[in-house]
C-alpha cells in the first residue's frame, strides 16, 4: 500500500489523536458501542486494521479488540508519557497513532487493543473494495417478486450480505427468502473465470461459475450463523461437483465470505457440521469477489412458476 500521510481531510479531533498521540474522552467515540460486521481501517490512509469479529466490550469506554488483522497492519512502541510505561500502537503504513495494547484482554490472545474511534473508519461487510456486482440482465429498479424490496444495490445501510452456493439456485433461493429478517435475495453466478456469463455458458461451457444466492439480511433479526444453518440443512454438502441429479461444477457447494469475520464463522460451522457427518464435506469457503446477476426468469423462479 502507498504511504499516504495526507491529513488535510481530518477533523480537528482526528488530527489531534492520530498525529499528536491524543486520546478521545472515554465513551465519547463513534465505535464504542458499535456492533456491525465489517472491517475497521485507518482513518488517515485506509489501511485495514481490525475485523469486527475480534471486537468486544471491554467496559473501558474505547473500542477494544483482542487481535489485529494479520499481515503486520499495526506496529507498536513503548510510550513513557503520563508517568506510565505503555505499549503504543500505530498504523504500520502511515504511523498514525491508534491507541495502546494491554495484556489484560480475553482469550484467545489475552490482549486488549484499546483504540480511539477517531483513528478509525468502518467498512461494513460486503462493501470492501474487492466485492463487485455485475449486472447485464436486470433493469436497475428490479424488485423482488415476493418481498417487493430491491434486488440490486444500494441496499439500506443496516443490511448485511451473504453469498451461498448449494446446488440448483431455484430451490436454494426460496429457502433463504422464507427466513424472517431476510430483506432480499437474488440468484446469480460466481466463482468462475468468464466475465458476465449467461446461463447457457455456465451450464454448458464449464466457465467455473457456481449457481449462487445473494442474501441481503438484517443482522438484528437473523444472524449470519442462522443463515449458515439454513445453508447446511438446505443441501447435502458432501457431494462434490453435483447436487442430487444435478451434475456439474455449477452445482458445487460453496460459501463466499464477505469479510474475514464471515470466513471465520463459516469455517467454524463447517468444522462443527463435519463432526456430525461420516462423509467428508466438500464445501469450499472462499472470499466473495463478484456476484453476476442471473437472467430475470431465474429470479424467484419458484414463486413465479406458482403465480
Ligand atoms: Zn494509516
Amino acid at each position: 500500500m502507498k504511504k499516504n500521510n495526507d491529513t488535510s481531510g481530518l477533523t480537528p479531533e482526528q488530527y489531534q489523536v492520530t498525529q499528536q498521540c491524543g486520546t478521545e474522552p472515554p465513551f465519547s467515540g463513534a465505535y464504542v458501542n458499535h456492533h456491525e460486521t465489517g472491517v475497521y481501517s485507518c482513518v488517515v490512509c485506509g489501511n485495514q486494521l481490525f475485523d469486527s469479529a475480534s471486537k468486544y466490550d471491554s467496559g473501558s469506554g474505547w473500542p477494544s479488540f483482542w487481535s489485529a488483522l494479520e499481515g503486520k497492519q499495526i506496529k507498536s512502541r513503548f510510550d513513557e508519557s503520563h508517568g506510565m510505561r505503555r505499549e503504543e500502537i500505530l498504523c504500520a503504513n502511515c504511523d498514525s497513532h491508534l491507541g495502546h495494547v494491554f495484556p489484560d484482554g480475553p482469550e484467545p490472545t489475552g490482549l486488549r487493543f484499546c483504540v480511539n474511534s477517531a483513528s478509525l473508519n468502518f467498512l461494513p461487510a460486503g462493501t470492501g473494495p474487492d466485492f463487485v456486482f455485475s449486472n447485464q440482465f436486470l433493469p436497475e429498479d428490479t424488485s423482488h417478486f415476493v418481498s417487493g424490496n430491491p434486488m440490486l444495490p444500494p441496499f439500506p445501510e443496516n443490511m448485511e450480505m451473504a453469498v451461498f452456493a448449494l446446488g440448483c439456485f431455484w430451490g436454494a433461493e426460496k429457502k433463504f427468502w422464507l427466513q424472517d429478517g431476510v430483506y432480499s435475495t437474488a440468484v446469480g453466478y460466481a466463482g468462475g473465470d468468464l466475465e458476465n456469463p449467461n446461463y447457457q455458458q455456465v451450464c454448458h461451457s464449464d466457465t467455473g461459475h457456481a449457481e449462487v444466492i445473494l442474501v441481503v439480511f438484517d443482522p438484528t433479526l437473523i444472524s449470519y450463523l442462522q443463515l449458515l444453518d439454513v445453508f447446511w440443512q438446505g443441501h447435502d454438502p458432501t457431494q462434490g461437483m453435483r447436487q442430487g441429479y444435478d451434475v456439474g461444477r455449477q452445482y458445487r457447494s460453496m460459501i463466499m465470505a464477505m469479510s474475514t469475520g464471515q470466513e471465520k464463522q463459516a469455517e467454524d460451522s463447517l468444522f462443527a457440521y463435519q463432526q456430525q457427518l461420516d462423509a467428508r464435506i466438500t464445501t469450499e469457503v472462499v472470499p466473495a469477489s463478484c456476484f453476476n446477476y442471473a437472467e430475470e426468469y431465474h429470479q424467484q423462479y419458484l414463486a413465479k412458476r406458482q403465480a
